[in-house]
């Protein structure tokens, strides 16, 4: 199986609304090539983070790889982190509002509010446990993915549908903006 093999599942699409299943920790042989496809896919897309079952595999796996790219060029570097079996463990009271987008719900952006860190476990490829604690735009990439194994994109958490906009007035009306906003001033 390679990644011409899946194929990027749009909402809609029922595979979307499944709560994923755990990842089989002593079969790294299955993982790696979901794993590679999931990765090839993100960077095909310009995506920061995916999820399994955004190319129709239904596991608990996603990638996270905060980076700036043309759709967030705001966004910190990362190196892409494969987590398996994640789960949030504890989360931040204080919550931010922020634009997401997915590759799985294309041309949208949607204002989200979730909190602003998340600690979480999750297991790598050798099955070994690890704890992390996220803030700022990793955590929301996180969140995001974390709703794709429990059956949910950002749609379901917008609070009205006024927070839904195209990706075409995002980038023309709504990042110039927040960007002039966030500048530091010379
Ligand atoms: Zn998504």
């Amino acid at each position: 199986m390679s990644a011409t093999d899946y194929s990027i599942v749009e909402l809609g699409d029922p595979r979307l609304r499944q709560v994923a299943r755990p990842v089989d920790l002593s079969r790294p042989d299955v993982v790696l090539p979901i794993a590679a496809a999931m990765r090839e896919w993100m960077d095909k897309r310009g995506g920061v983070g995916i999820a399994a079952p955004q190319i129709g595999v239904d596991l608990q796996m996603m990638i996270i790889a905060s980076r700036p790219n043309q759709r967030y060029p705001n966004a910190p570097v990362m190196q892409p982190l494969l987590l398996l079996n994640p789960l949030p463990l504890r989360y931040s009271e204080n919550l931010v509002e922020e634009w997401e987008g997915c590759l799985s719900v294309p041309g949208l952006r949607g204002k989200v509010l979730r909190p602003d860190a998340v600690d979480i476990e999750f297991f790598d490829l050798h099955g070994r446990g690890h704890l992390l604690s996220l803030t700022g735009f990793p955590a929301r990439i996180f969140q995001h993915e974390y709703d794709h194994l429990i059956g949910m994109t950002f749609v379901d958490r917008v609070a009205s549908p006024q927070d839904l906009v195209t990706e075409k007035v995002f980038l023309e009306q709504i990042l110039p903006v927040r960007m002039a906003a966030t500048s530091p001033s010379p």
